[in-house]
């Protein structure tokens, strides 16, 4: 064979957030023989991290499921896809009849923020549920953004970013890029653009309570007590407000509601009120807030640290109050919005004005938690399960997760799933989830489906966008991910099994369309929608390609359908397999504003309410020992554990233990320690490092694989312990419903 006959393709890596552009050499027999990274990729250029290189590993994968599973007598077999979807259709139907729809449930996993046909269409699919039983990945990750920045500025997408590029001075609270590449934060080369930032004479700090490899890399580490990010915070504003170093940007503070009032609740927060609780000095917090203030440019960036804890929304909340104290906000090289160029929730409708964000429209049955962005809190979902009563959860779909694994109180989740009526799961692994499902509908693997990351672009440094096409084609009996999703709708819409997929398809691009068509604020506005749709169906596009193609169209650097003719359309993304850059963050304020006053709203009265809450944890008494999760640049949540390369070497999933707390439980390196938390027990081998804090000790979560009934080989080699077995399900963030999977108390024991 050779080499010319080989093929090279252009892909956009889905597995994280940073969006790298991959180089793909296929041969002749349509085998993938080598990935790297794309040096002319318009975002990543050549960056690409070990796991970018796996799609390989990943397609070829033996248990990556490749026809349906239907459980029968216990035990998963294959069947074709059409006895997969009459048995989908027996099972919701007879749970409908016994129950009603308010008994149905659906998991969606953290992939599908990577997947253009979960993004797309998964909405189809819930609406047709007509239960309010949904629950997501995002209320054990990010929801807390999503609220803070929905207060403040008017939608639940208006999650400011730092602008890593062009800042001075960076600090960065519980965060780890090196491991994770970033998050809400789209940037491919994280580390190098960490590294730019000090090679440009700028400072980066690290606020966590692990010196991590982006803590080593830094210019300083400030170790922290888990879960004291918001005393931390607040305390550096009291500092900017006491000593009137606070500089808010004119045309900030013309356009804020709140400024007296966020003076007001942070002036209890002096560096000696908090110092204790921090376990940060008194100085070190005076001359971090006075850097912040005389840098030309800085930006606060928190992540999974101070989001996954009990003041998840407050705290990121004080990152964009800190951002805009500073004067850094909404300029470059502070902290802006990104202009996504198929658009988002901050470049619809009217521009400076909107109906705002809100909570609560409707609570979960059981603990009565208040819905946040259409879901309730999944550290809810197993009591929704398990507690008889009218509208228990008798059956539920999850689609690309294994929450199982990766939200709180693991066992409790696992005997809930256990005891469904019926269960369908869209997934590529019988893992410790879908081993519960009745049916198990496989998505094509990574390559042999289109990928444009619509939701992480909209978190991008950079105003970027790249469609990749299916590198490799699939199986003509494989349905598309979004098919699947579509089937899933007409079946709960009680269209049946046979019913057809094109038809709700056409369907949903017509009522977009339409609805386009009406809105004085759209670029289409008025437009013929027949001729839109057939502008929009040419060469037979369908599904994922064809809303991808009106989005942009009518995004904010949209073609328009002729009307702009140098314009964004799906034509411009396929001639450009590099990607398209519309250039850096520019300012977007007052424009972006989507609040019913038309102004930033700083003091929203729920993070006003919730700062005496912060107050009050001044004088709460602390566990002795607390648990902190870890990332690991090869690992990626519970569902890359079946790839070898990744796991090669000597086990991760670790408990790592300061020294002194390890002569103090009588550990030794390699000994077992048993960690115990209100809701369960693992144990898990010890490694001793003055990496983490005194009082800390971090294990690391995704594991806990070899459990019968699952088919992940690799894996089970290397099984780990499931960290989420001591997670607890009772403790989240009031004002999100986001899980707390930080800073829980816990107690060790040498077994
Ligand atoms: S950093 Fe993320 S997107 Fe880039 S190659 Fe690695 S896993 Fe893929």
């Amino acid at each position: 064979m050779s080499d010319t006959a080989n093929r090279t393709v252009f892909r956009t890596c889905p597995l994280c957030e940073a969006t790298c552009g991959l180089e793909i050499t296929v041969n002749p027999q349509e085998q993938v023989v080598r990935i790297r990274g794309d040096q002319k990729d318009v975002f990543s250029h050549g960056f690409i991290c070990p796991k970018g290189s796996t799609l390989k590993q990943l397609h070829e994968d033996p248990d990556r499921l490749r026809a349906p599973l239907v459980k029968r007598n216990g035990v998963h077999v294959e069947v074709t896809w059409d006895e997969a979807w009459r048995e989908v259709e027996r099972g919701f139907t007879d749970v409908i009849a016994r129950h009603g729809r308010g008994a149905l449930s659906a998991y969606l996993g953290n992939p599908n923020a990577h997947n253009l046909g979960p993004q797309m269409y998964t909405s189809a699919m819930l609406k047709s549920m007509g239960s309010r039983n949904i629950f997501s990945a995002s209320s054990v990750d990010q929801v807390p953004m999503h609220v803070a920045g929905g207060y403040m500025f008017g939608t639940a997408q208006s999650i400011p970013v730092p602008d890593l590029d062009h800042t001075d001075y960076l600090l960065m609270l519980g965060a780890n890029p090196y491991a994770s590449n970033g998050s809400l934060c789209t940037a491919p080369d994280y580390p190098g653009r960490i590294q730019a930032i000090r090679a440009r004479g700028g400072k980066v700090v690290v606020v966590d309570p692990r010196r991590t490899k982006t803590a080593e890399e830094s210019d300083e580490w400030v170790s922290i007590r888990p879960g004291t990010d918001g005393l931390f915070m607040s305390a550096l504003l009291h500092v900017m407000f006491a000593e009137g170093i606070a500089k808010v940007e004119p045309r900030i503070a013309s356009l804020a509601n709140g400024l007296d009032e966020l003076k007001a609740a942070v002036a209890p927060f002096s560096p000696s009120a908090v110092t204790a609780m921090t376990g940060i000095p008194e100085d070190v917090i005076v001359r971090i807030a006075r850097e912040l203030c005389a840098a030309p440019t800085s930006a606060v960036y928190g992540r999974i640290g101070v989001n996954t804890v009990s003041f998840g929304t407050t705290n990121a909340w004080l990152v964009n109050v800190l951002n805009i104290v500073t004067g850094n906000f909404d300029k470059r090289g502070g902290a802006m919005l990104t202009t996504p160029l198929a658009g988002s929730a901050t470049t619809r409708g009217t521009a400076g004005k909107g109906k705002g964000f809100a909570t609560g429209r409707g609570h979960s049955r059981v603990s009565n938690k208040p819905e946040v962005l259409g879901e309730y809190p999944v550290a809810v979902l197993a009591e929704e399960m398990l507690t008889p009563g009218e509208n228990q959860i008798r059956a539920a779909i999850t689609v690309g997760g294994n929450p199982v694994m990766s939200t709180p109180h693991s066992h409790q989740l696992d005997t809930a799933f256990a005891g469904l009526e019926f269960m369908v799961s869209v997934d590529i692994y019988l893992n410790e989830t879908t081993r519960h499902a009745d049916v198990i509908l496989p998505s094509p693997s990574a390559l042999e489906k289109d990928h444009y990351d619509l939701g992480l672009y909209t978190y991008a440094v950079r105003n970027v966008g790249n469609y990749s096409q299916p590198v490799l084609k699939k199986s003509d009996d494989q349905p598309d991910e979004w098919e699947i999703l579509l089937k899933l709708a007409g079946i709960l819409q009680g269209l049946g099994a046979e019913c057809d997929v094109a038809v709700i398809d056409d369907n949903i691009i017509a009522a977009a369309v339409t609805s386009a068509v009406a809105n004085s604020s759209s670029p289409i506005s008025g437009r013929d929608a027949d001729e839109i749709l057939e502008l929009l169906s040419k060469d037979g596009r369908r599904g994922t390609a064809r809303m991808l193609d009106f989005m942009l169209q009518v995004g904010p650097y949209g073609a328009a359908f002729g009307t702009n003719a140098n314009g964004i359309s799906l034509d411009v993304m396929l001639a450009n397999p590099h990607g398209v850059d519309m250039g850096p963050l520019e300012p977007r304020f007052p424009e972006a504003l989507r609040t019913p006053s038309g102004r930033i709203e700083v003091s929203p009265p729920q993070l006003m309410e919730d700062m005496k809450r912060l107050y009050a944890s001044l004088s709460t008494p602390q566990s002795d020992m607390v648990l902190v999760g870890r990332r690991e640049l090869k690992s990626n949540n519970s569902w890359m554990h079946n790839i070898k390369v990744l796991t090669k070497g000597s086990l991760s999933c670790t408990a790592h233990v300061h020294p002194h707390d390890a002569q103090r439980f009588g550990l030794s390196e390699g000994s077992v320690v048993r960690i115990t938390s209100r809701v369960g027990s693992i144990d898990v081998p010890v490694e001793i490092t003055d990496a983490v804090r005194q009082g800390v000790v971090s294990v690391p979560h995704g594991w806990g694989h070899g459990v019968p009934g699952t088919r992940m080989g690799v894996a089970a080699e290397k099984a780990g312990v499931n960290s989420n077995i001591l997670t607890d399900d009772k403790e989240i963030d009031p004002l999100s419903g986001n899980a707390v999977l930080n800073a829980i108390p816990v107690t060790l024991a040498a077994v």
